[in-house]
């Protein structure tokens, strides 16, 4: 049985070299609007993501730790499995 989490990451991983480097570079979109915990990872409940929708719908998740800990990219690839900064939201 295929992972439905390995459809996010396919196009990244593809080709690798410069593809893998402009992956890293730009933003992942989740393209589609009704995103789920699947689909996002643990960015979906941590408390430094803040989802972004552009104006032609894609959501991003931008983490606010990648401001002051080069550890953590700005947008990141997601879904985010496993991540250090990792809190959960406190609601
Ligand atoms: S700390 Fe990790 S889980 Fe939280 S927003 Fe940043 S990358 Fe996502």
């Amino acid at each position: 049985m295929m992972n439905p989490l390995r459809k996010i990451d396919r196009r990244h991983t593809k080709g690798g070299g410069a593809e893998s480097e402009r992956a890293q570079m730009y933003p992942h979109p989740v393209t589609t609007p009704k995103h789920t915990v699947d689909q996002v990872g643990l960015c979906k409940t941590c408390r430094h993501a803040t989802a972004i929708t552009n104006v032609s719908g894609s959501i991003f998740y931008r983490c606010s730790l990648s401001e002051s800990d080069p550890r953590f990219c700005k947008y990141p690839s997601l879904p985010v499995i496993r991540c250090t900064g990792y809190e959960p939201k406190t609601s």
